[in-house]
């Protein structure tokens, strides 16, 4: 993974969690906050209610002080009354009542509850009044006559003075009239002569709603009222309780909510907090992103300069090799296709020899650029050194397809380049390889592609080759060591080895057939068989015949007398100049050309005669012997052996191995070197292992004789002794 996703995957995760946990954090504290404020709404009303119920008792202990005050004629001694209690009409009492006290009704009850006396607003009242109001007191009354008023009913007796502690009485909040009253009651004074130990006196006063919520008021209650339905939050409401304990309803007031009234202050801080923090990281983290481009930026640069050339910016071979495995990988497990196109330069060396290393560097940056426009954008581009180029073209899987991208390429590079003044035509030859090729290794491509690539060249340049494969792995094999052959020549790694032609009787060496062999350093004497083709394949044959040739011609000139064959191949047989370039080699060597034999086959001929027909009677023209090898094995047409005047047949050793088992052959073979001799042809035998097929030979009228029964393919050096001595085979003779 590079690391610009690495970074940004980085970036991308932190802020997540960054973000998540600033989540968590906001939605913690709102919720505390929230709850917290819940919580202090509920205390304050706790608290307010308290407040309510201390000034309900209160009021209702001053009440009952009061009605004592009045009871007791205590009144008087403040200054209210006109004398002493005992002395003055109690009448006067009641009066004073309602003018100082406010009491709107009092009553003075006997033992038996009946009223006495009473005053209502100051005006004398009795019996009837006081009925509309008994039931809602009777419960008062019933305590204070039964002296069981105590403190435990209602605990506010602390507010006493202790001088009025002594006084009982009690008081409640009753209903009286559809309105809500203050009651009190107490013992009255027994001093008086009407009166009994039983006798009480009986107030109420009335609360409307604006005293109620003056009350409130007083003790910092907002709008305190009297409510005989619940309404809203009836939790925090005091329970107004008539007689038998019957709730009559409750004093409910405008809660004050601190609370409440905090909570959009402190949300709105937890909102900014979370906020300036939220800016804080996202600063952080785009200072960290920008630092973690930067080194990216840096990244990208360091590898670019590693994993690219630095004069063609394409991809150098190093990286190649890693593109171009990672690429065949993928079309292994995709079972895709794709074609590597190796590309060299025709003429880059003269340009760089004739116009200088500038030139020949614009040109590689030009080619670069070609190249780079005329594929398409997945394809692998590198130059792999020098004037070397390679195109990893992806997901082809038909030759068409590889050409026309071939094409393309050819076309591209076959276009003048300028340089100042100058304009430089490089061209370009391509060798193709369409892979993968089994498990063969990016290695392995390339060497098939080079192959192509090397045919292409040897083609005549400005051309376009596959690779063709066969899928054998013998044949992937040979590409293997094809290097290997190359090296061998230009290190003559070579060896020549000759066998002798011998005469009919088998006394006479008449000529030797140079045979090549490949010392391997590793592998040891490799046979001709083995890597001919291969040179062939490869257009090492040319380079190959070449020392072949040479060498023969260089240890032939010491055989006087003798020729010495060697063999054409086909693909050396079909370049032009073939013979041009033969006649120069012989003649540098200074090897006599009427000593030469060619050995061809008649494959060769067959691809195009009138090509043949020319090099042949320039052969001849020159001096130089041909024969018709390994005759009998191919078209054996007596056409060929008239119209291409040839010097002699070979007939091919599958004859003599047929011989052995069937008696057919003998005939057969009797008739071809019959048909030899009648056309003036000089006859060859080859394979010549046992006696027994020499005699036959002989007696055929065979001219010449080869095979091991004389003598193997041996070092020049052994012909030489051959040549030195008098029988030079002596279990023939
Ligand atoms: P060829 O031209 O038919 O060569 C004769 C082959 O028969 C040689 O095999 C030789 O060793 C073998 N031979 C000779 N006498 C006997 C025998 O009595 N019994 C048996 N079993 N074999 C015998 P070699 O050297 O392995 O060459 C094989 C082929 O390779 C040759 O067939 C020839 O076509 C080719 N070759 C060899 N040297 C050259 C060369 O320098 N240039 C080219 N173009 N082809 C070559
Ligand atoms: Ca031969
Ligand atoms: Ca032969």
């Amino acid at each position: 993974m590079s690391f610009i996703s690495r970074s940004s995957i980085f970036v991308r995760r932190a802020t997540l969690l960054i973000g998540s946990i600033i989540g968590c954090v906001m939605i913690v504290m709102t919720v505390t906050i929230i709850k917290v404020a819940d919580e202090s709404n509920k205390t304050a009303a706790r608290q307010q209610m308290h407040r309510l119920a201390v000034a309900v008792e209160s009021e209702l202990t001053k009440a009952q002080i009061e009605l004592a005050m009045v009871a007791s004629g205590h009144p008087a001694k403040f200054g209210i009354f006109g004398g002493n209690a005992g002395q003055e009409p109690f009448s006067e009492n009641l009066e004073a009542a309602w003018t100082y006290f406010n009491f709107d009704e009092i009553y003075a009850l006997d033992g038996r509850n009946g009223v006495v006396t009473g005053s209502s607003r100051g005006a004398p009242a009795g019996t009837l009044t006081f009925a509309s109001i008994r039931p809602h007191v009777a419960h008062l009354v019933a305590r204070v006559a039964h002296n069981r008023v105590s403190s435990e009913h209602h605990g506010q007796h602390r507010l006493l003075s202790p001088e009025f502690e002594k006084v009982h009485g009690a008081s409640g909040l009753i209903q009286v009239r559809g309105g809500l009253a203050l009651a009190a009651v107490v013992p009255f004074n027994p001093a008086q002569p009407w009166a009994d130990d039983k006798q009480v006196l009986v107030a109420a006063r009335m609360l409307d709603a604006a005293k109620i919520a003056d009350l409130g008021r007083r003790h910092g209650l907002d709008n305190v009222r009297f409510q005989h339905q619940s309404a809203g939050d009836s939790t925090f409401a005091i329970p107004v309780t008539g007689a038998g304990e019957t709730r009559i309803g409750h004093l409910a007031w405008d809660h004050f909510r601190p609370g409440s009234d905090m909570l959009p202050n402190l949300l709105l801080i937890v909102l900014t907090s979370v906020i300036t923090i939220a800016i804080a990281f996202g600063v952080l983290f785009e200072r960290l992103r920008r630092l973690g481009r930067e080194m990216t930026k840096e990244e990208e640069k360091s590898n670019l300069l590693a994993s690219h050339d630095h004069l063609s910016g394409l991809l150098n071979r190093r990286t190649f090799h890693e593109r171009f495995a990672a690429e065949l990988e993928r079309c292994r497990r995709g079972h895709a296709g794709m074609a590597l196109h190796m590309i060299d330069l025709d003429r880059f060396k003269d340009i760089n020899d004739s116009l200088g290393h500038q030139a020949g560097d614009e040109v590689i940056r030009q080619v670069a650029q070609r190249i780079s426009n005329v594929v398409r954008g997945a394809d692998i581009v590198a130059r792999l050194g020098g004037d070397e180029f390679a195109v990893v073209q992806v997901d082809t899987e038909t030759t068409l397809e590889a050409t026309a991208l071939a094409e393309r390429l050819r076309e591209a590079l076959t276009r003048p380049i300028m340089f100042g003044d100058s304009e430089m035509s490089v061209g370009a030859s391509i060798g193709i390889a369409l892979g993968p090729v089994g498990e063969l290794d990016t290695e392995g491509m390339l060497k098939l592609a080079d192959s192509a690539l090397y045919e292409a060249k040897s083609g005549g340049r400005n051309r376009h080759r596959f690779f063709e494969h066969d899928g054998s792995s013998t044949n992937r094999m040979k590409q293997l060591v094809e290097e290997e052959l190359r090296d061998a020549i230009n290190n003559d790694h070579l060896e020549l080895h000759y066998q002798p032609q011998v005469s009919a009787d088998g006394l006479r060496i008449l000529g030797v057939e140079a045979l090549v062999r490949w010392r391997h350093p590793i592998r040891g004497l490799i046979p001709p068989l083995d890597f001919i083709a291969l040179a062939e394949q490869r257009g090492l044959i040319v380079p190959l015949s070449k020392w072949v040739l040479k060498r023969a011609c260089l240890d032939g000139r010491r055989w006087s007398g003798i020729k010495v064959a060697v063999n054409v191949s086909a693909a050396q047989f079909k370049q032009s100049g073939f013979v041009r370039d033969l006649i120069e080699t012989v003649e540098a060597t200074g090897f006599d050309l009427s000593r030469l034999e060619l050995e061809l086959t008649e494959g060769m001929i067959v691809e195009d005669e009138d090509k043949a027909e020319r090099a042949i009677s320039e052969l001849r023209e020159q001096g130089v012997s041909l024969a018709l090898d390994d005759f009998g094995t191919g078209y054996s047409s007596l056409i060929y052996l008239r119209r291409f005047s040839f010097d002699k047949i070979k007939i091919d050793r599958s004859f003599l191995e047929a011989m052995e088992t069937t008696g057919e052959s003998a005939i057969l073979l009797h008739s071809v070197v019959h048909l030899g001799r009648a056309l003036g042809l000089s006859v060859c035998a080859e394979g010549i292992e046992t006696q027994e097929q020499h005699r036959f030979l002989q007696a055929v009228g065979c001219h010449e004789l080869q095979g091991y029964f004389f003598s193997r393919p041996v070092l020049a050096s052994e012909i030489d002794d051959m040549l030195a001595r008098a029988v030079p085979f002596p279990k023939a003779a």
